[in-house]
């Protein structure tokens, strides 16, 4: 059962082979076992959850039942879900109880009947790429318990990669779906902005943020973002769309495709061997009858310096919610309110999240804004504008989707700026809105590698017809680490 894809458990709960109680136990048992280590899951509530599965057999016995009833996942700690500890992985929320649902979990439990496993760990508010900052400690990596599983989505990453989950939910501001997906060897996709409703997804940097799923394979991608997606009024960038299935073009042949391979993705700055696969996935994508046409993002290289502009102006807004008034921790002694905000904001954070709300403020400054904030936006526009020049000449874009394979915990923890350059390849697409996925397509040194696949506005199911037809022709995507059984 812990091997079986979305469809297959779909089937397996449709024939009564199992019941959704059972299947859920047998990936709470697995999480009981193996999270101690990997560090997978900050909330699991087995009470809960197996409420969710009791209800969802009673939908399956009464023939209620959708293509995803009854069948497990996790939810990445940043959504909401109503009576579920939400602590986006801070000291802030840490024993913060949501009152309400996010849209993305109301419509993955409430619609489609999938029951939730737990909260998985992250970085601290979604800052990061290593899981590294998060207040519950570090995620290791199921293919190597001394490396990181990237992030910020790095315990949904590894609860999927060690089957202590089918599929999980993540978020994308700066590649926080596709960089863990790389490094853990996931198939990830981040929508085109406003495609998955941002509603209880506790807000980073709101113009960047979407939600996304996280799975072993393109078809369990599309699937699920068919279930997490749609308009939702209540979330002021919602695209309103005629409902799209994901999935209806998985099985397009790929005669004729044409991928824009950018120049600036394939020149220094990759380690070699990531480079190695990532040329051998594109040369497997042109036996399949796709063609390479070199394009330009000429201002790819200012993406990283702009998106660590523009996040943290967003986030030190967003985050100045959490004074110790209206949610979450405050500090125990204080003399005065504006002591009371200081000692709760010095306590409650960590030193990650602190140095993004100095940034955004500083960035953000009379006398600063116009060199900074304003500058980072008109680099945003150009870099969308070199993509909509790009995709005249290709139908997809092709490149690495981490320059490197899954470092060291504590390799990069001291130098921030490091850590910043492991987006180098992800963050120009949350700065366009664009939609993109990373699919596994190789291994370094045992370490998996991601190919990163860039669509047009609206291309997710091109994308996913790709990437799928890339599975059904390579078995990168079936490898499992060696000791998860
Ligand atoms: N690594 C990026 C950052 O630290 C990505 C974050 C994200 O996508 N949530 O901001």
């Amino acid at each position: 059962m812990i091997e079986k894809s979305l469809r297959q458990l779909g089937q397996a709960l449709a024939a009564r082979e199992i019941s959704s109680v059972e299947l859920t136990s047998l990936f709470l048992d697995r999480i009981a076992r193996l999270n101690p280590e990997i560090n997978a899951f900050i909330t699991v509530d087995r009470e809960q959850s197996l409420a969710q599965a009791r209800a969802a057999d009673a939908r399956l016995a009464a023939s209620a039942a959708g293509p995803l009833t009854g069948i497990p996942i996790a939810q990445k700690d940043i959504f909401c879900a109503q009576g579920w500890t939400t602590t986006c992985a801070s000291k802030m929320l840490a024993n913060f109880v949501s009152p309400y649902d996010a849209t993305v979990i109301a419509k993955l439990h409430q619609e489609a009947g999938m029951v939730s496993l737990g909260k998985t760990n992250m970085d601290e508010f979604a800052m990061g790429s290593s899981n590294e900052t998060s207040y519950f400690g570090p995620v290791k990596n199921p293919w190597d318990r001394t490396r990181v599983p990237g992030g910020s989505s790095g315990g949904s990453a590894a609860a999927v990669a060690a089957r202590l989950a089918p599929v999980a939910t993540g978020t994308d501001t700066g590649g926080s779906i596709r960089q863990p997906a790389a490094l853990c060897n996931l198939t990830g996709l981040k929508p085109t902005y406003g495609v998955v409703s941002r509603y209880g997804m506790i807000a980073f940097a709101s113009s960047l943020d979407q939600g996304g799923p996280m799975a072993p394979s393109a078809e369990d991608c599309a699937l699920l973002l068919n279930a997490m997606s749609g308009f939702d009024a209540r979330d002021s960038t919602s695209l309103e769309r005629p409902v799209e299935d994901y999935a209806r073009d998985l099985e397009k042949p790929l005669a004729g495709l044409r991928i824009g391979l950018p120049r600036e993705f394939f020149g220094a700055g990759c380690d070699p061997a990531v480079m190695a696969a990532v040329q051998a996935a594109i040369g497997e994508y042109e036996k399949l009858g796709a063609v390479s046409v070199e394009v330009s993002l000429p201002n790819s290289h200012l993406s990283v310096p702009a998106y660590y502009v523009i996040a943290p102006a967003e986030a030190s807004s967003n985050l100045s919610r959490f004074d110790g008034v209206r949610y979450g921790y405050r500090a125990p002694d204080y003399d005065s309110l504006d002591d009371m905000y200081m000692k709760t904001r010095a306590q409650g954070f960590g030193a990650e999240v602190k140095r993004r709300i100095l940034i955004g403020a500083y960035v953000l400054s009379h006398g600063y804004y116009d060199a900074y904030y304003l500058q980072a936006q008109r680099i945003r526009r150009l870099i969308a504008a070199d993509f909509v020049e790009a995709f005249k000449s290709c139908d997809l874009i092709m490149g690495p989707t981490s320059p490197s394979t899954a470092f060291k915990l504590g390799e990069r923890a001291a130098d921030p700026v490091q850590m910043y350059l492991s987006d180098i390849y992800t963050i120009a697409v949350n700065l366009a809105g664009l939609p993109a996925m990373s699919i596994p397509c190789g291994f370094a040194d045992g370490l998996p590698v991601g190919l990163q696949l860039i669509g047009d506005y609206f291309a997710e199911a091109r994308l996913l017809n790709a990437a799928h037809r890339f599975q059904q022709a390579t078995d990168w995507h079936r490898r499992q680490p060696a000791d998860i059984a």
